[in-house]
């Protein structure tokens, strides 16, 4: 099987051109394609010759995605993408507009394993991983679409990044190259339900991008409840884990944390959770659960919200609640791909 060209380590792609016999400035040349000007066949490479081209395009492909829906927000420009693959599958992306300029929230596998009871993604279970270049793709595609460009990025789309490390490290190592996007790590976030011993290899690396947790939980009973990797990594484990991240690499932790209705959003809950993460240098981020599924889950009041940031704020913990973006285009990913699949 050719290799797809996006998937390639600027290394890897070095010694690819420099085995064709292709003099070394073309690396670079072929890198900015590729990277930079993000074109999805070797036709578009203008300044490499025809008979280059060919002899490239012998060797590798380009792994392109198809856009198979895309939903533009009424309210807030949003815009959803549901991408499909040649293999078939489909991911999710979305695109919002801040006011510091775009970011893209992408998937990182097809499907998901980790099973969390509140969650989209995990309907239908796991899939396959997303290579280097697919996950790439979704970037690149979104911003060529739109024509715009994207600086900001966040691995909270379908899939646990963290479940496909060796990957994700090789993208985000691309997508910060400055021959290629150049994005800032300082742009990046990666969101993970918790992969304990994942988190200690991402702090021996020092990054300098932010990590959320998905939290969700003061405490075992109430974590073990809807998130099974709770029974494999527990809450102790998993903070001593972010403790030691914070403390390596200096950055902040983001901890998530969907409020359900009576379900962890009591007073004793923001007290339990003011206690565990006290000493650990971090930000709670309170999300109005999205009801996706046949649970009877249901969004905490605005009451309640503001009653939880309070305990936590007087207790040294910063909070605030996420924006919600794209509503009317029920832009939280997962949802657009479920719905295909139950068709
Ligand atoms: N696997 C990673 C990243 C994907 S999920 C992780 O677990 O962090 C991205 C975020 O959306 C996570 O914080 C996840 O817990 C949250 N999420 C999933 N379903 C949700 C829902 N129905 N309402 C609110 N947040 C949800």
């Amino acid at each position: 099987m050719l290799k797809d060209i996006r998937s390639l380590s600027y290394d890897e792609l070095s010694k690819e051109i420099l085995d064709l016999g292709f003099p070394k400035f073309r690396i670079n040349q072929i890198f900015s394609w590729v990277h930079e000007k993000c074109v999805s066949s070797f036709d578009e490479m203008t300044n490499i010759s025809k008979d280059m081209r060919a002899k490239l395009s012998e060797h590798f492909i380009f792994n392109n995605c198809q856009i198979n829906t895309k939903l533009v927000s009424k309210i807030d420009d949003t815009v959803k993408y549901l991408f499909q693959f040649s293999d078939g599958e489909y991911v999710e992306s979305v695109v919002m507009k801040y006011k510091y300029g775009y970011s893209i929230c992408i998937s990182t596998q097809v499907g998901c394993k980790m099973g969390c009871t509140f969650c989209a993604s995990a309907i239908g279970g796991f899939v396959r991983q997303l290579s280097v270049g697919e996950m790439l793709t979704e970037v690149y595609t979104a911003q060529k679409d739109l024509n715009i460009k994207i600086n900001h990025m966040v691995l909270m789309g379908t899939g646990e990044p963290l479940d496909n490390y060796d990957n994700v490290m090789k993208m985000l190592e691309l997508i910060t190259d400055e021959k290629g996007q150049n994005m800032s790590m300082r742009h990046i976030s990666l969101s993970t339900c918790g992969v304990v011993p994942k988190i200690y290899d991402l702090a021996e690396k020092k990054l300098g991008l932010t990590l959320s947790v998905s939290l969700h939980a003061p405490n075992n009973t109430i974590r073990s409840k809807s998130m099974p990797i709770n029974h494999k990594y527990d809450i102790d484990e998993l903070l001593k884990a972010c403790k030691y991240y914070t403390d390596t690499t200096s950055r902040r932790i983001s901890f998530e944390y969907a409020m359900i209705q009576g379900f962890n959003d009591s007073d004793d809950c923001a007290l339990e959770l003011a206690k565990r993460l006290k000493g650990i240098l971090c930000h709670v981020n309170l999300i109005p659960v999205n009801n996706v599924r046949e649970t009877d889950y249901i969004k905490s009041t605005v009451e309640r919200q503001k009653r939880f940031i309070d305990i936590l704020s007087s207790r040294g913990i910063t909070a605030t609640v996420r924006r919600t973006l794209g509503s009317d285009i029920n832009a939280s990913c997962g949802q657009l791909r479920a719905s295909k699949k139950n068709k």
